[in-house]
């Protein structure tokens, strides 16, 4: 589904993406992880074009995406939820599921998908006329996702959704990742987290200064010596 050939990605002159290759296949859930500052949001960032590939190719569905305006990426399936969530906090929750809806002009199909994202988060509901800004790190993330999936994406990139969240909110989240895969979105996640990321993922990449020095099964890479070592916390 989604094919990543040796992509390099600079920031001026630091080269982030040394050569970077992976490939999902549609129905999985990917994870992508490594240390701090080994690529891994620049993966995700150069997938939509946010920040430009140099050299390398990303395609998706067969067809060559690597220099798609993010828009025309979004409209052909590839939707992000972005570290830190960049919710709109003046707006409420509602008016932030609509905004990822942005692109549609199908007003049952957005009423029907706003009510099956209140399905998966029921706290949304209950929140819905409140600004996003006031919601708990945890609800915010939920929103971020819920927005992200207005867009009906077939892969759904997910960075860090882990991040400074409590370890009952982060189950919470990771069993609905897990929903939205079943229901038949692909999905590709970053995270620090590896062990909570590996528990739920088919398979998964490492990466470390911006390259892939290992890739495996979840369960290869959790019975790894040096994955263990590095990422699981095992001395
Ligand atoms: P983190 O978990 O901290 O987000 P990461 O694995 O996602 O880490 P990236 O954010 O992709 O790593 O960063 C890869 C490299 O690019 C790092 O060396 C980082 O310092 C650098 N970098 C990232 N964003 C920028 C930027 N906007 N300008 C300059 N350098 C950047």
């Amino acid at each position: 589904m989604l094919r990543v050939e040796g992509i390099h990605t600079y920031y001026g002159s630091i080269h982030a993406l040394k050569g970077v290759s992976l490939r999902i296949t549609e129905g999985e859930i990917v994870t992508l992880i490594g240390a701090n500052g080994a690529g891994k949001t620049t993966t995700l960032m150069s997938i939509c074009n946010v920040t430009p590939v140099r050299e390398g190719k990303v395609s998706f569905r067969g067809g060559d995406i690597t220099r798609l305006s993010s828009d025309r990426i979004v409209a052909q399936g590839i939707t992000q939820v972005p570290e830190g969530r960049m919710i709109f906090p003046v707006l409420t929750v509602e008016e932030n599921l609509l905004m990822g809806a942005y692109l549609r002009r199908d007003r049952e199909g957005i009423r029907r998908d706003t009510e099956k994202v209140f399905d998966l988060f029921p706290v949304l509901r209950e929140r819905r006329r409140q600004h996003g800004g006031t919601l708990s790190g945890g609800e915010q993330q939920m929103l971020a996702i819920g927005r992200a999936l207005m867009a009906q994406p077939r892969l759904l990139l997910l960075d860090e959704p882990s991040l400074g969240l409590a370890p009952i909110v982060v189950e919470n989240i990771f069993e609905v990742i897990r929903q939205i895969n079943l229901a038949g979105t692909t999905v590709l996640l970053v995270e620090q987290n590896a062990q909570m990321a590996l528990s739920i993922a088919h398979r998964g990449y490492v990466l470390a200064t911006g390259e892939v020095i290992m890739e495996g099964t979840s369960e290869e890479l959790l019975n790894d010596p040096k994955v263990r070592a590095a990422y699981l916390g095992e001395d």
